[in-house]
């Protein structure tokens, strides 16, 4: 009983959460619609429409994005992945965006492997998400700090920024669904994050210093050598 209760009770979470996320996208959608029928009734370009459009379409962008990888946990999906090779990866991504912005990434690993058992595409989403939430506290000149450690049974990732900082009082909204301080933020980039770092047995902590920067540590469940 007490099994089933709990099942419906992530039911209705999920539910909540996705008519929320269809909100999200509903908005800018009107909104596109509105400005397109405008021109199409003066049948006039509108330079100032055309970029109120862009703008929702890079915010629909943006949710998509973030959650592109939040799926389901799917057992059969888990396997030994390299939180190294990860990190490594998903800085790509990022080059050249950070080198416009004149923010430094720096990688390390030790030079070794750190093993973990999990989801490769939804671990990925997780340094995605915290890099994108690192660069846009930087704004522009700054680094962030990637460091894989192996302490005792865990995996380590310390994800460190120079950027804003985050105000105390705002660190209980850490993680809440659509909790944003952005002007076209989404909230959703921790809150997937939470859930996928929970989903693998890993937890999250964050330390932060207003106007000099935030560090996230994630722990994980190291993969004995067999
Ligand atoms: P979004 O980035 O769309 O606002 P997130 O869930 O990714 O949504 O982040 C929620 C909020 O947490 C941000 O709006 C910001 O206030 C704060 N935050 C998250 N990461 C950082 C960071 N590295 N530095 C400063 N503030 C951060
Ligand atoms: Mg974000």
């Amino acid at each position: 009983a007490e099994e089933s209760m709990i099942q419906s009770e992530k039911l209705s979470v999920i539910g909540e959460l996705s008519a929320g996320i269809l909100h999200e996208i509903r908005n800018p959608l009107t909104s596109i619609k509105g400005f397109l029928q405008l021109m199409q009734t003066t049948e006039q370009l509108n330079q100032d429409y055309l970029d109120i459009i862009m703008r929702e379409i890079e915010q629909i962008e943006k949710i998509t994005s973030e959650l592109l990888y939040f799926t389901k946990p799917r057992s059969e999906r888990f396997a030994q992945v390299d939180l190294s090779n990860i990190a490594h990866e998903t800085l790509q991504l990022f080059e050249s965006q950070a080198m416009n912005l004149r923010i430094q990434m720096v990688l390390d690993t030790g030079d070794c492997s750190h093993f973990i058992f999990g989801d490769k595409t939804q671990l990925k989403q997780v340094f995605v998400n915290l890099i994108k939430n690192a660069l846009e506290a930087i704004h522009r000149d700054g680094t962030i700090t990637i460091r894989l450690t192996s302490v005792d049974q865990y995996e380590k990732v310390l994800i460190q920024d120079t950027g804003s900082g985050i105000p105390q009082h705002i660190f209980n909204n850490l993680g809440k669904s659509f909790f944003t301080t952005k002007a076209s933020g989404t909230g959703l980039g921790l809150m997937v994050t939470y859930t996928i770092v929970k989903n693998h047995k890993g937890s999250v902590n964050v330390t932060s210093k207003e106007h000099s920067g935030t560090t996230f540590h994630l722990r994980f469940p190291k993969v004995t050598a067999d």
